[in-house]
């Protein structure tokens, strides 16, 4: 069976080191006992190297498509893969709004990070931005509906469930598909066990350790 993955993005939260250590070692406390699925955890770039636990999986929020040189302000993969993660989310909907990311930039950054090493969780909210995704493997895609995310109305699991067959039929089914939209520890399992998504991308409720934690729990199959 294909494992789950339950990722949260912290986004640009929180403002302090000793929160992001206290929010982290609250989330691995609560995740000693979650054998089924993969933990991972986005936080922002400059505090991966801080944050460490065997039973959480560090990713980061993005990446630069080079890896080294004259390029003021960016974070390489490799760098990101050195500092001990080993996922990055890439084409947030976030980054395509406030930083314009394309989908072309968006493949040269996931070509980056797969030749680093690292596994990109491509976020995508239609099947047009799919196009550029064809043939690669080794990553994750989270089916993300832009109009769900940040304000608490999670999309109609069978309308996701919908996309997810159609986002299978044209990458194949050796990909794993995530869910990511105001999701809670409510609506959790209409995703994973009844929608059949591999996993799920959650932003708002990753901050919240006891809540982040029902999520993962309430995903596990045993
Ligand atoms: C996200 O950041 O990818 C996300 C889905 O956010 P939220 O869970 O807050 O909707």
């Amino acid at each position: 069976m294909k494992k789950i993955f339950i990722v949260g993005n912290w986004k640009c939260n929180p403002v302090t080191l000793a929160e992001a250590k206290e929010l982290f070692d609250l989330i691995a406390k609560g995740a000693e006992n979650i054998k089924d699925a993969e933990v991972i955890i986005c936080p922002p770039f400059l505090y991966l190297s801080h944050l460490q636990n065997g039973n959480i999986k560090l990713g980061a929020q993005d990446c630069f498509y080079e890896e080294k040189g004259a390029f003021t302000g960016e974070i390489s993969a490799v760098m990101i893969k050195n500092m001990g993660a080993e996922y990055v989310i890439l084409g947030h909907s976030e980054r395509r709004k406030y930083q314009q990311e394309t989908d072309d930039i968006i493949k040269r950054k996931i070509d980056s990070a797969l030749r680093a090493g690292l596994i990109p969780i491509v976020c995508i909210d239609n099947l047009s931005q799919l196009e550029n995704l064809k043939g690669i493997n080794g990553l994750l895609i989270a089916y993300e509906p832009f109009h769900c995310i940040g304000n608490g109305k999670a999309c109609d699991p069978k309308k996701a469930e919908k996309m997810r067959i159609l986002i299978e039929k044209e990458i194949g089914k050796g990909v794993s598909i995530l869910y990511g939209g105001s999701v809670n520890s409510q609506n959790a399992p209409h995703y994973v066990k009844a929608a059949g998504f591999f996993g799920l991308l959650v932003g708002g409720a990753s901050l919240k350790a006891e809540e982040f934690v029902k999520i993962a729990n309430s995903l596990t199959f045993s």
